[in-house]
């Protein structure tokens, strides 16, 4: 199954991407993730696409086109992949196009999940993740606080929070995710592989309704 994954920052599209690449068996591909690992590694993408994700706004088109040509061709996409946070707006959602045809490849599914704007910005500013980069577990601190107050449940290693989980640094990304990204909702819709569920509620729910959306036994 290719799944691809749309949702504003803070929307849960990273938590409930894994759950459900743990539960399919499927590589979850998080541009975010990626470009975090460019940047930590000191690569040439990633020396390039710190200065824009430090602003909060999107890295060029042609950094994240050429990240996953790479990505997809790899072995381990062979029996499909979960695509987060790529495509991004819609030249790049045009590449993947060309890509997934290049590849003899399609997308099974685009699940769009929808959260309302006041509960995106407590959910950003409330995220954790741990600092051991094989765990990454994510927390939050009132929605999925751990069990002793700054450390991993799993693997005992400090929780940290994202550079641009900040405050300051969250309008201008939900800003950019409006202008640019949302417009990929009618572009997924107009090709019939859009289905949207709602993010509002707990992780457990919305778990149970993609499973349904992506017709996998709960
Ligand atoms: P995320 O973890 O998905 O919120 O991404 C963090 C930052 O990485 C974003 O604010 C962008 O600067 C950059 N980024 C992630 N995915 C993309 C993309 N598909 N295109 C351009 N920039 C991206």
């Amino acid at each position: 199954m290719q799944i691809l994954f749309l949702g504003a920052p803070g929307a849960g599209k990273g938590t409930q991407c894994k759950r459900l690449s743990a539960r399919l068996k499927a590589p979850h591909l998080s541009s975010g993730d990626l470009l975090r690992e460019a940047v930590k590694c000191g690569s040439a993408a990633g020396i390039r696409a710190k200065e824009f994700m430090d602003r909060g706004v999107l890295v060029p088109d042609e950094v994240l086109i050429a990240m996953f040509r790479e990505k997809l061709q790899a072995p381990e996409c062979g029996k499909g992949f979960i695509l987060d946070g790529f495509p991004r707006n819609l030249a790049q959602a045009e590449s993947l196009d060309a890509l997934l045809l290049d590849i003899n490849k399609n997308l099974t599914v685009v699940i769009n999940l929808q959260v309302d704007d006041d509960l995106l910005m407590e959910r950003i500013c409330g995220r954790r993740v741990c600092a051991n980069k094989s765990c990454a577990m994510p927390f939050h601190v009132k929605f999925a606080p751990p069990k002793k107050e700054g450390f991993c449940d799993a693997c005992l290693a400090e929780l940290m929070t994202r550079s641009d989980d900040k405050a300051e640094l969250v309008s201008a990304r939900l800003q950019t995710y409006n202008e640019q990204t949302a417009p990929l909702i009618d572009y997924y819709q107009t090709r019939g592989l859009l289905k949207t569920i709602d993010g509002n509620g707990d992780q457990e729910a919305i778990f149970a309704e993609l499973l349904k959306a992506v017709q996998v036994p709960a």
